[in-house]
């Protein structure tokens, strides 16, 4: 059984979802021959090297999962590009590039985070070049921890604003570009997160039957795609109430 997830967006600020994401790793993850984590895992990342006690915590936590039999993967999603090498020897994991194409129940299946699918957002496509580029990472990961943090929060910031005020159809996918990057690839599934409309959509790709499986994120609940003999499931599952303090 494999399992697919993205879009949790991790952070201290939320131990609900941090709480879900343990409770899977230390149930569903460990009977799961891989785990495959599609983007935007952390709500934010400015570097290997500015681990918080957080991330910390949860780089353990995965390397508990890859050291016990699990095989980890790591694809970036908009928001944390920039976890890099270090992290990923410590957790065990291995970064998958995006898109990539895996076998899952004998079948290639295309992987992605989902963003580059967004086509119609020129703006942002214009930022994401900028931003994945070779050149701007390394002087991205070579400035001050401060300007690093201010830069993160400034373009968290921005992104929230402009994705309120962009039309919908902007922020989803651009539906032309699926049928493309499928008969590009030679898949007949494709999966991706970032837009956060979870639904397995069929299609058609030249004269095969598709479909392309879009994972949920997390916040009210949590969703998993798990991949098995029965096929793709894709479900969503609430979130266990972490308990009050009590004084
Ligand atoms: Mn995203």
């Amino acid at each position: 059984m494999i399992l697919l997830i993205s879009d949790l967006h991790l952070e201290e600020q939320r131990p609900d979802i941090t709480r879900a994401f343990l409770t899977l790793l230390d149930g569903r993850a460990r009977a799961a021959e891989s785990l495959y984590i599609l983007g935007d895992f952390f709500e934010a990342w400015i570097g290997d090297d500015a681990m918080s006690p957080f991330q910390l915590s949860i780089c353990k936590a995965l390397r508990a999962l890859s050291d016990s039999g699990t095989q980890v993967f790591l694809m970036h999603g908009n928001r944390d590009f920039m976890v890099g090498k270090a992290f990923c020897k410590a957790a065990g994991c291995t970064l998958l590039k995006d898109p990539s194409v895996v076998q899952l129940n004998g079948e290639p299946v295309l992987l992605m985070h989902g963003d580059s699918l967004c086509t119609r957002d020129e703006a942002y496509m214009r930022m994401r070049r900028y931003l994945r580029n070779p050149m701007t990472l390394w002087v991205l990961r070579h400035l001050p921890l401060g300007t690093r943090h201010k830069l993160a929060r400034k373009l968290r910031n921005e992104s929230r604003a402009q994705t309120r005020m962009k039309a919908n159809d902007i922020v989803d996918v651009t539906p032309e570009e699926i049928p493309r990057i499928m008969a590009q690839y030679g898949v007949r599934t494709l999966i991706h997160g970032h837009t956060h409309r979870p639904a397995i959509h069929k299609l058609q790709v030249g004269n095969d039957a598709a479909k392309r499986i879009v994972l949920g994120d997390w916040d009210r609940q949590g969703w998993a795609l798990q991949v098995d003999e029965q096929g793709f499931q894709l479900a969503a599952f609430d979130f266990v109430p972490v308990p009050a303090l009590i004084h």
